[in-house]
């Protein structure tokens, strides 16, 4: 236990002080506005609160209410799942252990798709490994005349998916169906007919998944990052089965991770099926999206 921890403040001003020695002692960078929304979080005390009134004396039960989240901070517990939200295409999306915690990279994936679909009249869209149901959500809320299907091999993430769903009012135009990747689209009589498959599968190599922050490879579901020896082994399966589903000129969206975008361009380009293929850079500039269209025949 940390000596921060052990003390016991009785004003917000000391509060917040104690917070911001316990969040550096476990190595967060950005210490000093975390213990502002965790306070904020946890007793309400907006920044300008604590400033103003930082004399104010704070109870017993306040101060071991945001202790405990500081102490869960400092464990480096990801600060998402302790406030238990996180934006994403605009949209306030709940977050957990059960699933990703959607990144802001992954918008880029959602804007692709948008750009393909706004052009389609009814689009049915496929969103395989939903996680949260941050991709799946954001789309149906863009795109109101929109059909989705969303699957998840972990029922877990399927049940957060779903909520996230009603509290954005789209729970009548997703489809949630717990399974292997396009598996539960099958005797749906969806073949040919899907506009869009779109995925953010996970992608990080096998022997690069020890290397994460402890935020991630400590906290963040294993089988929603790890993605095999190269990274891409379900990026693999997807480009061999999605074909079937999508219509002619229909859109294969995949998001991949650091130097993984021509691998990928060229498994599609052997593999055959595709026709087009572009790739999008995130804001850090690293290739980020790959886009396939079907073949028309
Ligand atoms: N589709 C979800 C997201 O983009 C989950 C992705 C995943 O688990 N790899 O956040």
């Amino acid at each position: 236990m940390s000596r921060a921890a052990d003390i016991r403040p009785t004003t917000l001003a000391g509060l917040l002080r104690a917070g911001v020695s316990i969040l550096s002692e476990g190595g967060i960078q950005n210490a000093e506005n975390e213990a502002v929304w965790i306070m904020d979080f946890a007793l309400g005390t907006s920044r300008l609160t604590l400033r103003l009134e930082g004399q104010r004396q704070v109870t017993a039960e306040d101060r071991g209410r945001a202790m405990e989240l500081f102490g869960r901070r400092a464990a480096r517990e990801p600060l998402q799942f302790i406030l238990g939200t996180q934006e994403f295409c605009g949209l306030e999306f709940e977050v957990g252990p059960a699933a990703l915690i959607p990144r802001p990279e992954t918008e880029l994936l959602v804007e692709e798709v948008l750009r393909h679909c706004l052009a389609v009249p009814h689009p049915i869209i496929a969103d395989i490994g939903t996680g949260s149901g941050c991709v799946a959500v954001a789309l149906a809320h863009a795109l109101p005349s929109a059909s989705l299907y969303a699957t998840d091999l972990s029922p877990a993430a399927m049940a957060l998916a779903r909520s996230n769903a009603a509290r954005h009012g789209v729970e009548t135009r997703v489809v949630f169906l717990t399974g292997n990747l396009l598996g539960p689209l099958r005797r749906r009589g969806l073949e040919g007919r899907v506009a869009a498959v779109v995925s953010n599968p996970p992608y990080i190599p096998e022997d690069e998944v020890a290397d994460l922050p402890p935020e991630v490879g400590s906290f963040e579901p294993k089988l929603a990052l790890a993605g095999g020896v190269d990274g891409l082994a379900i990026h693999r399966r997807l480009l061999s089965e999605a074909a079937e589903f999508l219509t002619p000129g229909g859109l294969l969206a995949l998001e991949v991770g650091l130097g993984q975008a021509d691998r990928l361009r060229r498994m599609a380009t052997a593999g055959g099926g595709y026709g087009r293929i572009r790739t999008k850079p995130d804001a850090a500039g690293i290739e980020r999206v790959v886009c396939f269209l079907r073949s028309v025949e």
